[in-house]
């Protein structure tokens, strides 16, 4: 199911792409209706694709699901919202769709995802429920819970998701696949429909690290048409993922590893620190002090940025529109009120109150200067060591409705995925074995490594190293 063996077979005719999508197609009216992880797929357009591919080109061949948020011309383009389930097409490929296309891959399936990105488990999806394929009474993770749960359920053979706050690394762990969110600037996010613009960013959920690393070749550049992408080169990130980790200085930070971490993940990222220290790299104990005060400061920044991005979704421009309004404001309010789920409202709510005037100064101006220390925690450890270990979530995947009418303590889960986002890092989550949880079994943990900016070659370099 990898795209590099699933290329040497394209290549040596032993397999068409055309047969590669119905199998998926097989595969899916199979196990999707339990798994729930497709909002909908469109075999045809798929098929003619594949019948003009050119197997020449790196992804030539390989079909790649796509997140909900994420343009694709003629698709469905939800959200995982009603806002945009009734009548939304895309009038545009998003520039990584555009980017897959060129490298020969075919973009197919629309994932379910929590609405508008914002939550960590996928039961904000306005649309439907996503189970985890480890155990169907558990969450995938969210909010790429559906890209995740795919890809883990051998339904998609790569899926591409969006990480504000942990999107992509969390639910890859939950679900026990690969999930990399790139550097902030390292992918062009035009065409994704924007949750947080300042902490955004496009990446990959795949088996193996090999397959991230040629999914971000693909995807990765500068693109004129996002104003944060970055005119950088885009190093090789295939040609030094077997270098290893000799001698390399992997940082383990103190605040990661304190109470409320479930006893199997943390002796499952002990242990897969320890495989790396067998294999030659030298283990530092760091600090990153600001750590504490992580959630605090995204659920500031995020929700605000939140609050004026979703301002589009008026009831006018596209989407959903309320039957019979009275006058423009009640087209507006009602048209809002409908379309937006709750998890979606408390967030523009929450954020056009740290935005007022009265406010401003005392949480959003706050937040992001604590954001600044944040992010120079993480500058000061990069000049020690060379990556960071850590878990991914604190623990494995809960029951779905465990933390119902409780969105701070969903809120708190996020405390190590957040502040790769706020610091503008990149971060890979990599399978590390599997745990006993809350009366499920062999659940899936994940091993989280940071890296600093522009550095995920050297991360897809250090998880290969974890995952062999
Ligand atoms: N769980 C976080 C939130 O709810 C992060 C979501 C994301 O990365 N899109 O905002």
């Amino acid at each position: 199911m990898s795209i590099a063996s699933l290329r040497q077979q394209l290549i040596s005719g032993d397999i068409t792409s055309t047969a590669i999508l119905e199998n998926l197609a097989r595969e899916i009216s199979a196990r999707d209706p339990i798994t729930g992880a497709y909002l909908s797929y469109d075999l045809d357009a798929a098929l003619e694709e594949a019948a003009r591919v050119d197997l020449s080109l790196p992804l030539g061949g390989i079909p790649i699901a796509i997140k909900d948020n994420i343009n694709v011309l003629g698709q469905p383009c939800t959200c995982g919202s009603k806002f945009l389930s009734e009548n939304y097409k895309s009038p545009y490929d998003a520039t990584v769709v555009k980017k897959l296309r060129a490298a020969g891959a075919i973009p197919f399936g629309r994932m379910n995802q929590d609405e508008f990105a914002m939550g960590s488990a996928t039961e904000n999806s306005a649309l439907q429920t996503t189970r985890n394929p480890h155990d169907p009474e558990r969450i995938p993770g969210g909010s790429s819970g559906g890209s995740a749960a795919a890809v883990a359920d051998r339904t998609a053979i790569a899926a591409l998701g969006s990480d504000t706050g942990g999107s992509i690394r969390q639910p890859a762990s939950h679900c026990g696949v690969v999930g990399l969110k790139p550097s902030y600037g390292r992918v062009s996010r035009y065409g994704l429909v924007a949750f947080a613009s300042s902490l955004d960013q496009i990446g990959p959920l795949t088996h193996t690290v090999e397959d991230a690393a040629r999914i971000l070749q693909a995807i990765a550049g500068y693109d004129p048409a996002d104003s944060t992408c970055l005119d950088a080169p885009v190093p090789d990130y295939l040609a030094q993922l077997d270098a290893g980790v000799s001698g390399l200085k992997l940082g383990v930070p103190k605040e990661y590893f304190g109470d409320g971490i479930d006893p199997g993940v943390r002796r499952n990222v002990d242990a897969a620190i320890q495989k790396l220290a067998a294999q030659g790299a030298e283990i530092i104990e760091i600090s990153l002090p600001n750590t504490e005060h992580a959630v605090a400061t995204y659920y500031v920044i995020a929700p605000a940025e939140a609050s004026s991005n979703l301002s589009r979704f008026d009831g006018i421009r596209y989407g959903h529109r309320t039957a019979n309004p009275s006058d423009i404001l009640d087209l507006y309010k009602k048209s809002r009120d409908e379309g937006f789920g709750p998890e979606v409202k408390r967030r523009i709510i929450l954020g056009t109150y740290v935005l007022s005037s009265g406010y401003y100064d005392a949480y959003y101006g706050r937040a992001q200067r604590i954001r600044t220390l944040i992010r120079r925690d993480f500058e000061e450890a990069f000049t020690q060591v060379d990556a960071i270990l850590s878990p991914v979530a604190p623990t494995p995947a809960r029951r779905i409705g465990a933390f119902a009418n409780d969105p701070l303590h969903e809120y708190l889960s996020d405390i190590f995925t957040i502040s790769a986002n706020l610091a503008g890092i990149p971060g890979i989550s990599v399978p590390c074995g599997t745990t006993d949880f809350d009366g499920g079994t062999a659940l899936p943990t994940g091993l989280q490594i940071l890296g600093p900016h522009l550095g995920e070659a050297r991360l897809l370099q250090i998880a290969r190293a974890a995952e062999l």
